[in-house]
């Protein structure tokens, strides 16, 4: 079964609101194992409305409208459906009292203008609309569909999860299952060169590449009659991918990078303190993203000048003098100095150039090193990263918090 998702209204077309309803609806009918091969956005235009309505039908079975049915006149996306399926509207008198009692709550009046919003062609199913006025409708004429939703998130959303999806659910008999890898200090040119011929040979799932700004990822995608049968499809394919590029997979799903790492160390109860210098905090607020890590975290510093190394860390002047403050000399002082001032676990450290000042031949920007103390132990790394002040300290925060995820799952 082919989809299709037309937002209607002109402020999406002058980039006034971000189109967020044609990206729900596109991974909602992924997951329901709909082909979606096109999306649009109209202005409100009734004739090119109509035009576009036309298009979408002619290649797929259902079009999916959000926006433009509201009580105004340029709000017209269930008037031109009707009369597209030449479809008469009614007064629906359920949704009317449904309208007038919204209002009453609120100790308002319609105004003759909103039973417009009751109005329905006799043959449509009604959607209720439980978080504002406007009822959305399914209107249907030979095999083709097209299904009106209002344009506000918030009552699209609830509206398409209550009613939309339910009666989709049972026109298809397939479901569309993805699992996504995440993968951290691999490139995504990389890694799909890695995985070509796993990508080439397969149809059923897909393996998708896509690149997010520090990290890549890979979706696998499976189509069958449920989600077991999916998921066996796509076990052998993940093992495979897990064999090749393993090393790199930080996680499964929806979670992020930093979550990760904060899970680890609150599930193995590693303390930790945090010295940052180039990163600027960006490290520690990372981890205190997490819910629950205030049992690990002990302090997070942002010891910018050398000052700030000698006293909060004890890092010695001398260590400053001769090797500066951009040295894995210094990296490594940080961090057993901050370890040390809160007797915790683990005392992570950064120091780096991020620019776009302050570079030379023998320290250019980009050059960040990291100091990692864990239980006794100490690692420096050194890295030298691309990009403005801005990706650095991103990529700095990003790499350091995989380095110790490493160290850890070492342990
Ligand atoms: P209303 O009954 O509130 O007039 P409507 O169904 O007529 O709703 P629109 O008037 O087209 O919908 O849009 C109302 C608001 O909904 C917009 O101002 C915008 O905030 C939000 N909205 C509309 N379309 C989208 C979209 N595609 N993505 C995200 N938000 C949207």
């Amino acid at each position: 079964m082919k989809a299709e998702i037309l937002t209607v209204g002109t402020e999406i077309l002058l980039g006034d609101i971000v189109n967020t309803n044609s990206q729900y609806l596109a991974c909602e009918l992924a997951n329901l194992g709909i082909d979606v091969y096109y999306q649009g956005t109209v202005g409100d235009n009734e004739d090119r409305l109509f035009d576009c309505l036309k298009e979408s039908l002619d290649r797929s079975d259902i079009v999916i409208t959000t926006g433009g049915l509201g009580p105004t006149k340029d709000d017209l996306t269930k008037e031109t459906a009707a009369k597209f399926f030449n479809q008469e509207l009614v007064l629906h008198e359920p949704s009317w009292n449904k309208i007038e009692k919204y209002f009453n709550k609120l100790c308002k009046t319609p105004s003759e203008n909103n039973k417009k919003q009751a109005y329905f062609p006799k043959e449509a199913i009604i959607l209720e609309n439980n978080n504002g006025t406007a009822p959305g409708a399914i209107l249907k004429k030979d095999n083709k569909t097209i299904i009106v939703l209002p344009g506000p998130p918030k009552e699209m959303k609830p509206m398409f999860d209550e009613s939309v999806k339910p009666y989709l659910k049972d026109l298809t008999d397939e479901v569309l299952v993805s699992k996504t890898l995440r993968f951290y200090g691999i490139g995504e040119s990389l890694l799909e060169h890695e995985i070509m011929d796993i990508i080439k040979a397969q149809s059923n799932p897909t393996v998708a590449p896509y690149a997010k700004e520090t990290e890549a990822t890979l979706r696998i995608t499976a189509k069958a009659k449920n989600e077991d049968e999916a998921i066996s499809l796509m076990n052998p394919v993940i093992n495979k991918i897990y064999d090749r590029v393993g090393k790199y997979i930080y996680a499964q799903g929806e979670v992020t990078l930093e979550d990760t790492v904060a899970k680890l160390l609150v599930d193995k109860n590693l303390t930790i303190s945090v010295a940052e210098s180039c990163t600027g905090g960006m490290v520690s607020s990372n981890l205190i993203n997490y819910p629950g890590i205030s049992s690990v975290f002990m302090e997070g510093c942002v010891t910018y000048s050398n000052e700030a190394k000698i006293m909060s860390l004890g890092v010695n002047k001398e260590t400053l003098d001769k090797f500066g403050a951009v040295s894995y000399e210094t990296a490594r002082e940080m961090a057993i100095g901050v370890a040390k001032r809160h007797n915790t676990n683990i005392g992570i450290s950064t120091t780096g150039i991020a620019g776009p000042q302050g570079g030379s031949e023998e320290k250019p920007v980009g050059l960040v090193y990291f100091g990692i103390y864990i239980n006794g132990k100490t690692i420096v790394k050194r890295y030298l990263f691309n990009g403005n002040r801005e990706q650095v300290r991103l990529r700095a925060t990003k790499t350091i918090l995989n380095d110790l995820r490493l160290e850890i799952i070492n342990l």
